[in-house]
């Protein structure tokens, strides 16, 4: 790893060879690599070349042999809670909830109330963990603890960061706590988006977040965007998830929610709308003149007895559809083959959706999300793009091109494929062994920590 101490201009990051492998890039034209390496230089990919010339050219960087295996971008998680990673198994009394409003209340908004900052750190870290584990190299994530406002997103990202994993961070302000907690929220955006605008380190940045907006007043969006302008961060929240949020904007403000949002001036190029289940045509065209983002969730909007967002119009309209998992998994494995089934299902239709929709979701428009918060792509093997790579062990029994590759990620390769995870050039998991990190540790600090949790919130 020589040269590891000189940081390029924009970030730092590592310098690393991958050989003996066949590169899947997931680039727009499902490229595919053989004979090729690849060179992470200051964490971002230099050099896709054959190996020899690559180790004439630079003899004494640190090398990794693929071992024959598929080479591939990190995956990209582009909504996510990681506080729901302790709500993993529990049960909650008097919780039977009829509909998603009663499912934020009786579920959501009581764990997050119960959050204390050694929750939302480890959180953090376990979430971490089985990031590595999965493959998933970058995690867009939406936070709330509403009484452990302060500090929580350096935690959060603390807690990603010191393991490897790359992420972006906001903390989602509403008015369901009253003004001192809507405060808080706010000015914690407002301190950690500095904190990372000071402390420059491409694991870590920042976006403005914001709930939903049925849980938000004209005068506080009004504060937000004004606070967010001399940021220029861009926002991160809920947008139409479930038909309350329309129901409520319609009786309330007598337009929908995008168009609310979009006249208070929340709609903009890096705003980053999340679910979208209810947009109506004239919604999307919104979405599309001001050139936002869309994620998807496909798990979580299942989960919730909620419509699936509508996203053959979506894509018709070449609005940038992006996917995460709204905290249900970091395995964005499993988000894929979720997504590949659900629309078909929803829609009676088996044309409804194809692997290669899939596929552009979760890595050509997941990584146009990522080239807007960080200015650098990810979830693509390509040079410029950051160095997030994992190596996975599929030994697919049908041949793989570039024409199929997408039918090869629905049905064939999977998160317990992942052997080899790197994120700016650095081995997190070698040979599906975690480098450096005291997992068990870990999990047992998180075991006490979550066991109080629900103490808390039976209690
Ligand atoms: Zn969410």
């Amino acid at each position: 790893m020589a040269f590891a101490f000189f940081y390029s201009k924009k970030y730092g990051g590592d310098y690393l060879i991958i050989t003996n492998g066949t590169i899947l890039s997931f680039d727009e034209q499902n490229t595919i690599y053989e004979n090729q390496a690849i060179y992470i230089k200051n964490g971002t990919i230099e050099e896709i070349n054959n190996k020899e010339k690559l180790l004439a050219l630079y003899p004494d960087e640190e090398i990794i042999d693929a071992k024959g295996k598929y080479i591939m971008p990190g995956m990209v998680c582009s909504h996510f809670h990681t506080y729901s990673s302790f709500a993993r198994g529990m049960s909650l009394e008097n919780y039977n909830p009829n509909g998603f409003k009663e499912i934020l209340e009786g579920l959501w908004w009581k764990l997050d109330k119960s959050l204390i900052s050694e929750d939302v750190y480890y959180s953090a870290l376990v979430s971490a963990v089985e990031c590595i584990k999965n493959g998933t190299t970058t995690i867009i994530d939406h936070h709330a603890s509403p009484f452990s406002i302060k500090d929580s997103l350096s935690l959060l990202s603390k807690g990603f960061s010191s393991l490897g994993v790359r992420g972006s961070y906001c903390y989602e302000i509403s008015n369901r706590d009253g003004y001192e907690i809507e405060n808080a929220g706010i000015e914690e955006n407002i301190r950690f988006i500095r904190e990372t605008k000071n402390n420059e380190n491409s694991l870590i940045k920042a976006n403005f977040g914001l709930h939903a907006a049925f849980t938000l007043s004209d005068e506080t969006i009004k504060r937000i965007v004004e606070e967010e302008s001399k940021l220029n961060t861009g926002f991160h929240m809920h947008l139409s998830e479930g038909l309350y949020d329309e129901e409520y904007s319609q009786k309330k403000y007598g337009k929908s929610v995008t168009k609310r949002l979009s006249d208070l001036g929340l709609i903009k190029d890096n705003s980053f709308l999340v679910h979208g289940v209810f947009l109506s045509d004239e919604d999307l065209d919104i979405i599309k003149e001001s050139n936002s983002y869309l994620i998807h969730n496909p798990q979580s909007n299942m989960n919730n007895g909620l419509e699936l967002p509508r996203v053959e119009k979506i894509l018709e309209k070449e609005i940038n559809l992006g996917m995460g998992t709204d905290g249900f998994s970091t395995d964005m494995f499993r988000e894929i083959d979720v997504c590949y089934v659900a629309h078909k299902y929803a829609n009676h239709n088996s044309s409804t959706m194809s692997p290669d929709t899939v596929k552009k979701l979760v890595f050509n428009n997941n990584s146009k999300i990522m080239k807007k918060i960080w200015g650098i792509e990810g979830a693509v093997i390509k040079k410029g793009a950051f160095g997030d790579v994992i190596i996975v062990d599929y030994n697919p029994p049908t041949p793989l091109d570039q024409n199929n590759l997408a039918g090869h990620l629905v049905f064939g390769i999977s998160g317990t494929n992942v052997d080899t995870t790197i994120v700016n050039g650095k081995i997190l998991m070698k040979d599906k062994k975690l480098i450096g990190i005291d997992e068990e540790s870990i999990f047992k600090e998180a075991r006490k920590l979550s066991k109080k949790l629900w103490e808390r919130l039976n209690g």
